[in-house]
């Protein structure tokens, strides 16, 4: 166990003061109108729903697409993805299927989807007798997934819902990332672009969804009292103990499973609360800032990398400016865990991403056995990221640096 200053591997800063303000519109539902009014703005989208968080958005989405198109039943998502997504996926009835990644972009293994398409759905017409409700392409860490060429793929045969979990505020060539779908969605979690604590946002610009989708939350329920007083004290935990003087501490206690992945069989759907409502005020301003300090470290590693160590071997640079972690893959699984393992004990907030490709989720065994994902399979063995975060500051992106060429 570390004692001593060490960093997240992701975090969006939340200060004290915007806790303490926020107090005050613990029941102020004008909050929650303001979020999803300055949401629809920035975005120029028409419908914007606010939830408890990314999957519960994503539970929604899935929800009302089965309402419209009620003989279809599959959902095809990228096989190396957050679990999240599968657990949202079972929570609605719904079937999972896979397509590999491409492990140097993290994005969907273009040739395996064109085949899975023209598999299961070979023309136009045959759309109607396939049984796929939507494709979910994702962009992992804010590295943009190419949705254009998913619809060159898709041909709009089927619904694109865009995994935008990881990228509020990315841009990809001059276009915001999480409208480019027919329906998408962030997430406010802790760790993720601006956080809320948690939470969910849905962002559509199609009326025949947009309105499916206010049927379909119109009797979800509130954040009860209770729950807004443990939303509190989780604000003021999370502002103090990320902070690298005092993150070891969280870190060292294994019940709060930090940075675990685990797969959920259930989680609670609710309207975002005006208390979270409220944390986000101003929050195109604090967006914009955190960026800004993310996208420094990102270009010094991207400087200071290449030239000297072998880690980095996705191509193309400008991909990454908007990440929330810099993804790395190294050239063997010991060879990550060596670094991994050092980053450790110097407290460096170097982390492996998911554990496994979504096949390999014990709870899914039954349904996706057979299937070998190989692109999925070596990302969950040798990718890393590199904390990019307002707390990371330029002795650490060197240490993260030097660490990295004394084992190349
Ligand atoms: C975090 C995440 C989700 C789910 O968001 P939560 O707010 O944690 O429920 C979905 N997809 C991806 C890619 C994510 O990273």
């Amino acid at each position: 166990m570390r004692i001593g200053r060490t960093l997240a591997p992701a975090a969006s800063p939340i200060p004290l003061l915007d806790v303490l303000k926020s107090l005050a519109h613990i029941s102020d539902e004008g909050q929650t109108a303001r979020f999803n009014s300055e949401l629809r703005d920035y975005f120029g989208i028409k419908y914007c729903f606010l939830v408890s968080s990314g999957k519960a958005a994503l539970y929604l989405i899935l929800k009302a697409l089965k309402e419209m198109y009620p003989e279809k039943n599959e959902v095809l998502i990228p096989a190396f993805t957050c679990y999240s997504v599968p657990s949202a996926i079972k929570k609605a009835g719904l079937r999972i299927r896979l397509c590999d990644v491409n492990p140097d972009t993290l994005d969907f293994d273009f040739d395996k989807l064109a085949e899975f398409f023209s598999q299961n759905i070979t023309d136009f017409q045959a759309q109607h007798f396939s049984k796929l409700l939507c494709v979910l392409p994702t962009h992992l860490f804010g590295v943009p997934a190419d949705i254009a060429k998913l619809r060159n793929i898709t041909r709009g045969t089927v619904t694109i819902v865009e995994d935008a979990a990881q990228s509020m505020g990315a841009e990809y060539e001059g276009k915001k990332l999480g409208v480019l779908g027919d329906v998408g969605f962030f997430s406010l979690g802790r760790g993720k672009a601006f956080t809320t604590i948690e939470g969910g946002i849905i962002l559509t610009n199609r009326d025949d969804i947009g309105q499916q989708l206010n049927r379909t939350s119109a009797s979800l329920p509130g954040y009860g009292i209770s729950e807004i007083y443990r939303l509190v004290a989780q604000s003021i935990l999370l502002t103090l103990f990320l902070r690298p003087s005092l993150f070891w501490l969280p870190n060292s206690i294994p019940c709060l499973k930090l940075g675990e992945t685990i797969f959920e069989q259930d989680f609670p759907v609710k309207k975002l609360s005006p208390f979270q409502a409220a944390l986000a005020k101003n929050w195109q301003n604090k967006l914009n800032a955190l960026q800004r300090m993310r996208r420094i470290n990102v270009r010094y590693y991207l400087k200071m990398l290449p030239a000297r160590s072998h880690h980095i071997n996705f191509t193309q640079n400008h991909t990454f400016s908007d990440v929330i972690r810099l993804p790395l893959k190294t050239e063997s699984l010991e060879l990550r865990n060596q670094i991994i393992s050092l980053s450790k004990k110097k407290g460096l907030g170097i982390m492996p991403s998911y554990p496994d490709s979504i096949d390999g989720i014990d709870e899914l065994q039954k349904e996706l056995k057979g299937e070998y994902y190989p692109g999925a399979k070596l990302l969950s063995e040798r990718l890393m990221t590199l904390p990019v975060h307002p707390y990371v500051t330029q002795i650490d992106t060197k240490k993260i640096c030097n660490l990295l060429y004394s084992t190349d």
